[in-house]
Order: C-alpha cells, then structure tokens, then sequence
C-alpha cells in the first residue's frame, strides 16, 4: 500500500529537511511515510494512488465546512478573477473583519496576518507594550506558533517528538516566558507573586488541541480571568485551534470568558493562509501606524484569502451548523468508548465540540500535558498504523486533536467506528 507515497517521499528528503514543508512531518512519530495528498472533497482524502481516506485532519482545523466546498470555491474564484494581490485596501478585508467582530464582540479591533505564528507573536509584543512589563505566562503543552517566546514546553510538534525546547532560542528570550501546568490555577497565582509586577500577559488554548484535545475543568479560565485582574495582566485566548471550530463565538463564547486580546487562524482563512489578533480598542490601538508598536506583512489581507475566510464563516452561521459537529462528535466518542470498554483497553477520550482525542492510557482523566505524557505512546502508533491502513486518515500523534466537519455523516461515522473496532482489535 502507499507504494507511491513511499518514492515521493524520498525524492522530497532531496528537496526539504525530512522532506516535508507543512505539520505532516508528525508521521515520523508513528513511524510511518507522509501520504501524497491529489485531492480532496468533502469529508474525503484522496492520495496519488487513488487511495481514499476518511479525513479526521481536515488540514488540521481550518476546513471545517469541508473541502472544496461549492460556495468557498466559488469565493476564491471570483475574487481571483480581479487580481491576486494589490498590497492595497479592498473591501473584501472589511467583510471579512465584519464577519469576525459579528461572531465574537470582543473584538473590538484587529489587524489580519497570514499565520497563527504571525497573531501570536504580534499580540505578545503588543502585551508587552501595552503593559510595559516583559514577562509572559504559558502552559506546558500548549502550543502558539513557533515564534522564539513560545517554543518553551511547546506542545504537539516538539513533544511528538520529544525534543527539548528548540537550540537558536535565545536563552534570555525564554527566560522571559513561565511556565504553568494546564488547570492548575495556583500555579498561575505562584507565578504571578513571585514575578510580581513582571508579567505582561497569560496566554493560553481554552481549549488545548496541541496536547491532544484537553479541556478546561469548571472555573479554571474564570479563574484566570480573575487573576489576571488583579494583578494587571493581560489575559490572551489563542484561539487559532477553538476559533469558530467549537461554537460561532469560539472557546470566550462557550465558556463564557472575556480575554483582552484573542488571535485567530485556519478556519479564518478557510484553507488560505489567514491570522488575525484583535481585542480591546484601547490595547489595539497601539499597533502601528496608529501607534507605535511596530507590525506588518506583504500580503497581508490578501484578497483571495479574505474572500475563502468571509465564505466560510458565513457557511458555518447556517442553521444547526454547531448542534450537527456535536452531534457527531458525542455518537464518535461514545462509540469509541463502547468498543474500547467491551474489549478491556483502557482508553480516554477527550472532546469538546468537533475536537476528539483517543488516549491509551490507565489514567482517569487526561487534564493536562503532564498526565497526555504518561500515555501509552506505542499502542497510539499500532493504533493509527491500522486506521489508515483502512482509509482513515487521523493526526498521526496523540498529541494532537482530530477535527471533523458538516461534511462528515452518518456513514462516515459507521465507517470510522468499523475501523476503531479492528484497529482496538489489532492492539492485542
Ligand atoms: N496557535 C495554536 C493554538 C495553534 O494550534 C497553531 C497551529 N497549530 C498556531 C498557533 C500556529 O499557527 P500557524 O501554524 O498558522 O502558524
């Protein structure tokens, strides 16, 4: 099987570091080849042998209407039709912008880049500047984009594979980023008394996706919220991941809280490079030319990738949009539950909306990055080896959230859980 995706493969370790460009590089983890990717449709992958696979990665977050959907297609045609870039205002940004402050009012002001990376690194500069303090507060296991702050205790590509934090960071840059454990509220109040009046911001996933899918326990982000009152820092969501995926508003509308700063990406750009960072106006306006915190990018608002965002994000307004992915998602955890139950293998499975992750493991609850860690990594590989081995196309780390999409249906699901059968099966 995958024969093609094999010789392909090697040919690209002549063109690229470990031969990939894109979050792929994780099928080393399992100790599998990356797939060649021809097309896509719906709720389906189909590789260069004509292969078809059942996709759970969904370009991990942003197609969550599906691929190549008629209506975002359309979108990025049209717009293409008038030219590809102008470094120049056009009106698609202002749909676009709209769409966003519509679906979460916390955003009071924003500014579009073209990466989470981009939204992460800006929105801290901008903590910083606006609070005057250096310092900033983070979660193992979380991950931000790979900018220098944020490579420390990073998350799914660096614990996929186990590396400690990234050689070229500075060591005076990390120093200035603390880390806390994930719903674990006193370390956050520790930290922030012996830094007093150090710390610029708390930034964070209210829902993790980058140590598998992990979610917040009862008044840990209210907790925060407060804590961050009273010591005069910023409270920042990344919400690139949770971002329109786990209800219109993202993670502050489900939970409820109100961070001061929050940055977006993949489904933004619906499959185009799309980031943003937006929140309260009287931060924002210190972005440059407004103010003096410096900031930019060449293509910045592209036009096709505002257009792909605006498409997307009204698809997903659609009546019953969110009740439909949580729908699915329960039948799919419950599913993977029963099997798991009946055959003895102990297992959790972490959801929040279409986010899901299967962790082997003894544990009663996976919380955070510390207890993802203490799961059984190899019985994850066997297991992942054998779903794709049956068209099902997974993250290929345990560290990582599956996502599904409106396209993905009653038989998809009975598909999938067939597969969960034999994969579970295979484990013995
Ligand atoms: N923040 C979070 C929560 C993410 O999941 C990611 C990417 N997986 C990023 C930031 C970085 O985004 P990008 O890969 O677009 O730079």
């Amino acid at each position: 099987m995958f024969e093609e995706s094999q010789a392909l493969f090697q040919t690209a370790q002549q063109y690229f570091p470990g031969g990939v460009n894109s979050p792929v590089r994780a099928f080393r983890a399992v100790r599998q080849t990356p797939i060649f990717i021809r097309s896509a449709n719906g709720a389906y992958l189909h590789d260069v042998e004509g292969n078809e696979f059942i996709d759970y990665v969904g370009s991990w977050g942003p197609m969550i209407c599906g691929h190549g959907h008629p209506k975002v297609i359309q979108a990025v045609n049209e717009a293409s039709q008038m030219g590809l870039s102008f470094g120049a205002c056009t009106k698609y940004e202002l749909q676009l912008a709209d769409e966003v402050k519509k679906l979460m009012p916390n955003i009071e002001l924003l500014r579009f880049v073209n990466s989470g990376t981009e939204a992460c690194m800006a929105a801290i500069r901008l903590a910083r500047a606006y609070t005057q303090k250096n310092k900033i507060i983070k979660f193992t296991g979380c991950y931000h984009g790979h900018a220098d702050s944020f490579l420390v205790e990073a998350g799914s590509g660096v614990a996929t594979f186990g590396l400690p934090d990234s050689p070229g960071v500075l060591p005076e840059v990390a120093a200035s980023t603390l880390t806390a454990r994930f719903n674990e509220l006193n370390d956050v109040k520790l930290l922030l008394e012996t830094h007093r009046g150090a710390v610029a911001a708390v930034v964070l996933e209210a829902v993790v996706g980058n140590a598998g899918c992990i979610l917040p326990q009862e008044g840990f982000l209210q907790g925060l919220r407060s804590l961050c009152d009273e010591h005069g820092v910023l409270l920042i969501f990344d919400e690139v991941m949770t971002g329109f995926r786990l209800s219109k508003g993202g993670a502050q509308e489900l939970f409820g809280v109100k961070p001061d700063l929050t940055t977006l990406g993949k489904i933004l750009g619906g499959g185009l490079p799309v980031g943003a960072f937006g929140g309260r106006a009287d931060i924002m306006r210190l972005i440059a030319p407004e103010g003096p915190v410096y900031q930019a990018g060449t293509l910045s608002g592209n036009p096709l990738a505002m257009a792909t965002g605006s498409a997307t994000l009204k698809l997903l307004q659609e009546d019953g949009f969110y009740e439909k992915l949580d729908e699915y998602g329960k039948a799919l955890q419950e599913g993977i539950y029963a099997n798991a139950r009946r055959r003895r293998i102990p297992v959790v499975v972490n959801r929040c909306g279409s986010m899901l992750s299967i962790f082997f493991t003894n544990q009663e609850s996976v919380h955070n990055y510390e207890s993802a860690k203490n799961c059984d990594l190899n019985r994850f590989s066997r297991f992942f080896t054998s779903m794709l081995e049956q068209g099902i196309y997974l993250p290929p780390s345990q560290f990582e959230s599956w996502f599904f999409s409106s396209k993905h249906n009653e038989y998809t699901l009975n598909k999938t859980l067939q597969a969960v059968d034999r994969a579970l099966r295979s484990l013995f």
